[in-house]
């Protein structure tokens, strides 16, 4: 029959870790007692080891759930906390010390915790039990303790003592039993006594009558009755052994045989207690049996019908939730490749350099007042390229240097690269990342440390590459005519966002008509201003008056002044434009590189085109195919292989779909495997019968 409450023992550990829920909840023996009873002593004397945390400053502050499993023939006896993963522990006082620092843990301020310690004891002398040692009820909390503890240990123990637990009342034999908060406790949640065993502690300090007559239980009658104990016999030194303890235990009721001997029908003694308690928690158990098995299966019910509505009776496992995360990682990320293909990449450092030639232009050529004479010369067929000033020859060498060297491989390189991050940094913000704020922390890390890595090596090299164009660029006419056609798109979309920002001034200040006074106005400061230079490089006294100024310099609002200036700038740069896509649009320009030097925007887009062509092929070898085959390898051991089992689960579990899914697979998992145990006990114990099966 013990084998029953061996198996009840682990269906009830099960069942606790299904859920709290007092539905599903098998008894165990709940241990009170006030402070100092002697409790401690009396789970020690039934373990058979000294265990538990000493010292005067209330060391139980959290539940001890103690599970006893009797190993028959074993010679090793340990301990297990299965919830801290220390594997076992033979030696007891390090049992002790883990129980003091998991004590001690709770912080002072709060005194107790709700949260019980699990602690398994197996051993070949330990009887199949599940006890409870709970805080000592205290009488007045000393001055470091909160106000509120004595309700606070009130409040867990009641907690504890409801049905169907055993309550295990401890009492000291000398105190007075109507003072026990024990029994206080335990008759208001069980006033017929039918689930209280009363144990009378230190039966050595009263005399062997008046013991008997405690055990006797007239005055408090319990329906499980009292029995006497000495665990520390009174006289001989304290002893660290429990072992010996009972001993002294033995010669104590033998030496008082009169009053406690077997004619006497009490309860004395450690053996008797454990013997009591086995056989209290084995019917107590047997008796719940039917009921618990009742309350599994409508709940196992429950469970495999939601599974079923819920999830189509599809399982998943922590590991495949996040090898597939990792596979739709890779495959987001190939979807994304597809932009940094060579003809998009040169496609985007064509647009790069587009601006750097605009600048280029703008330095060297439209801010240059002699341009207009460069289209004049280029309309003239009888001026021949040998003709033109070297001038405009040096002009053209340095617009081309200055394209060529305006760090191309850098820019180049850190436009592609920073393409790259753009996409990681999009992929680590969508879902599933957004529920795994590490991972995504990780992913972009380790990208971005290859970007990193491979940054310096690629724009040195792609610099290196459209070196030679530096001193010497050969346009063929095909390259030529593909840089006219260029060149005036560039300059047509130029044009066109000048006009709009002229649009807008012109809406902004209110009207053509407003603008052009704006702009005269402007103009004419502009030609005070400069004749006021003049008046004091010839050193003239009274400047504003000398130059005519008047308070009208200020009619306006300097907002509006500002727009004027930049109307007034976006009216020359259109009217060089045009000048320049008539000058594109000439014979001139048509003919062929040997006019380069009257068409410089055209030389400069085909130096342009070859500086993307080069760049694109270079950045495709040292920077995109390196990322390409290192980044899914990347995902693969820092994000994968680096996860042990609890970090897959804690993975899987950081997505609440999954961890849904998850919980309620595994509580029906667990209910099943309960249904199972409790119906191989039909077996077991053929009076039991779980009740019908409804498959
Ligand atoms: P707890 O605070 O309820 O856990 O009580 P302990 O088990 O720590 O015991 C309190 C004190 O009572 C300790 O000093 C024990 O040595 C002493 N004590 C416990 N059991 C007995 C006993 O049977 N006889 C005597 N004389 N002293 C005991």
């Amino acid at each position: 029959l013990m084998h029953l409450t061996r198996k009840l023992i682990e269906i009830r550990s099960m069942l606790l870790s299904i859920d709290q829920s007092d539905a599903l909840k098998l008894p165990s023996i709940v241990v009170i007692g006030s402070q100092s009873s002697g409790k401690s002593s009396v789970l020690e004397a039934i373990v058979g080891h000294e265990f538990l945390p000493k010292g005067n400053n209330m060391v139980t502050r959290r539940p001890i759930e103690l599970t006893l499993i009797h190993t028959p023939g074993a010679t090793e006896e340990y301990g297990e906390f299965p919830s801290l993963g220390l594997g076992r522990i033979t030696d007891f006082g390090s049992i002790q010390r883990t129980l003091t620092d998991l004590n001690l843990a709770v912080p002072a301020s709060d005194a107790v915790s709700n949260e019980p310690i699990d602690l398994r004891i197996y051993s070949s002398r330990v009887p199949d039990l599940t006890l409870i040692d709970l805080p000592g009820y205290i009488q007045i909390p000393s001055l470091d303790q909160p106000e509120t503890l004595k309700e606070k240990i009130a409040g867990l123990c009641e907690r504890y003592i409801r049905e169907p637990n055993i309550i295990l009342a401890v009492c000291a034999a000398d105190v007075d039993l109507a003072n026990s908060p024990a029994l206080r406790a335990s008759r208001k949640v069980d006033p017929l006594g039918l689930r209280t065993i009363g144990v009378i502690t230190k039966m050595d300090l009263v005399p062997p009558e008046q013991g008997a007559t405690i055990l006797s239980g007239n005055r408090y009658p319990l329906h499980l009755g009292y029995v006497g104990v000495v665990c520390k016999p009174s006289g001989k030194k304290p002893s660290s052994s429990a072992l010996i303890a009972r001993n002294g235990e033995d010669d104590y009721f033998r030496s008082n045989r009169e009053h406690y001997g077997s004619a006497s029908s009490l309860m004395v003694g450690t053996s008797t207690l454990r013997r009591r308690l086995m056989e209290v928690l084995e019917s107590s158990m047997a008796s719940s049996l039917h009921g618990i098995t009742n309350a599994v299966q409508l709940e196992l019910e429950e469970a495999q019908y939601q599974f079923k509505v819920q999830y189509n009776d599809r399982r998943i496992t922590a590991e495949s939730y996040v090898a597939e995360t990792m596979d739709e990682l890779k495959a987001r990320f190939s979807e994304f490749i597809v932009q940094f293909r060579k003809p998009q990449v040169r496609a985007k450092l064509k647009a790069m350099l587009d601006e750097k030639v605009l600048n280029v232009l703008e330095q060297l050529y439209w801010s240059d007042k002699r341009t207009p004479e460069l289209s004049a010369l280029a309309a003239d067929p009888k001026v021949k390229p040998e003709m033109v000033e070297p001038y405009w020859k040096y002009k053209l060498d340095a617009a081309a240097s200055l394209l060529t060297k305006s760090g191309v491989g850098r820019d180049a390189t850190l436009l592609v690269a920073h393409g790259l991050r753009a996409v990681i940094d999009s992929i680590a913000a969508g879902e599933p990342f957004t529920f795994h704020p590490r991972a995504a922390e990780r992913l972009i890390e380790f990208s971005h440390t290859i970007l990193r890595e491979r940054i310096g090596i690629t724009s040195d090299q792609v610099e290196n590459c459209i070196k030679p164009y530096k001193y010497e660029v050969d346009v063929d006419p095909r390259e030529w005519e593909a840089g006219r056609t260029q060149a005036m798109t560039l300059f047509e979309k130029e044009a066109e966002m000048c006009e709009k920002k002229l649009q807008e001034i012109r809406k902004k200040v209110g009207g053509s008509r407003r603008l052009s006074n704006l702009m005269s106005y402007v103009k004419s400061l502009e030609e005070k201003e400069s004749q006021r230079k003049q008046l004091r490089l010839s050193g003239a006294e009274d400047l504003d008056s000398a130059a005519g100024l008047t308070e009208d310099e200020y009619r306006y609002p300097p907002a509006q002044i500002l727009d004027a200036r930049h109307a007034m700038l976006c009216n020359d740069r259109l009217s060089i434009l045009k000048l320049r896509l008539t000058a594109l649009k000439s014979k001139r320009c048509k003919a062929g590189p040997e006019s380069e030097v009257f068409c410089p925007e055209i030389f400069l887009n085909a130096v342009a085109d070859k500086l993307a062509y080069t760049s694109a092929m270079f950045i495709n070898i040292e920077l995109l195919d390196h990322f390409f085959y290192t980044f899914p390898r990347e995902i693969d051991s820092r994000l994968l292989y680096d996860l042990d089992r609890r970090e897959i689960v804690e993975f899987a579990r950081e997505n609440p779909v999954v961890r849904r899914h998850l919980d309620l697979q595994e509580r029906k998992d667990k209910l099943e495997e309960v249904m199972k145990q409790l119906n191989s006990l039909a077996t077991l114990r053929p009076d039991v019968q779980p009740t019908a099966r409804r498959q």
